[in-house]
């Protein structure tokens, strides 16, 4: 029989906790540990969608990226967003894991995967692996927004530069990475590609000659699925994986 436990042992074994950063909440965030597990659900959020996918296809774990609370929670009722959502698990019997920065962070992670679609060889990482790159097969601006958008399946994404700016060296921060951006100013990076940037942010790469380009949070992140796949599938006798079908909270119009 496959526990909770033995589920969450194996993804923590992978991406420790060590490398989340402070105050982030991670684990088990609902559920018990000794619970038997026979399908599990991936998925990006703990949303309320995710839980019917759930509840349809009778799983009893989920595992997302996004944690359930983001905040410390003093009252455990339906009054709030959050425990709300938290109690609908519980009465569900589906248990829920989050893995979120450590899941940026760690080897074979979120920012690992970002490069390895991009074609960006790792040679240096900043803000303990939120933050990764190195070379990529000499392009343009407009040829790496091309690449991104078969990469990550979009029609469009928010970018600063020119065209025709030539691209050797790019770093990469998942989700909103965009604060990340002052820390390779200097450092003999091109551009910045991220989920979201702040205005201050794009008009401070702007102002330091950087490029930068944001595809989107849900593109960078709902892309967890594939990491918790392949670290999963077979790894249990009996146990099914499903993935989650999200929609992205925006849509270009
Ligand atoms: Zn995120």
């Amino acid at each position: 029989m496959t526990t909770v436990n033995d589920v969450l042992n194996v993804i923590a074994e992978k991406f420790p906790y060590e490398l989340a950063g402070a105050g982030d909440k991670i684990g088990l965030m609902v559920g018990n540990g000794a619970a038997k597990v026979t399908k599990i659900v991936l998925a990006m959020d703990p949303s309320d969608e995710v839980i019917e996918f759930a509840v349809k296809n009778n799983a009893e774990l989920i595992i997302t990226h996004h944690p359930i609370f983001f905040e410390n929670v003093t009252h455990f009722n339906d009054s709030q967003e959050t425990t709300k959502r938290a109690l609908k698990f519980a009465n569900n019997n589906i248990n829920l894991i989050s893995m979120h920065t450590n899941l940026d962070a760690g080897v074979g992670g979120l920012n690992d995967l970002i490069c390895k679609k991009l074609g960006v060889s790792k040679d240096f990482e900043f803000c303990i692996g939120l933050c990764k790159g190195g070379n990529i097969e000499s392009t343009t601006l407009r040829g790496f927004i091309e690449k991104v958008k078969t990469a990550f399946d979009c029609d469009f994404v928010l970018a600063v530069g020119y065209d025709d700016t030539p691209v050797n060296r790019v770093a990469v921060a998942s989700g909103a990475g965009g604060s990340a951006i002052s820390s390779v100013f200097g450092k003999d990076i091109d551009l910045f590609f991220t989920g979201e940037i702040k205005h201050d942010d794009a008009r401070a790469a702007r102002e330091n000659g950087m490029m930068a380009v944001s595809v989107g949070h849900f593109a960078t992140e709902s892309i967890c699925k594939e990491i918790y796949f392949d670290l999963l599938n077979n790894k249990f006798s009996g146990v099914e994986i499903l993935l989650a079908t999200e929609k992205p909270s925006l849509v270009s119009k």
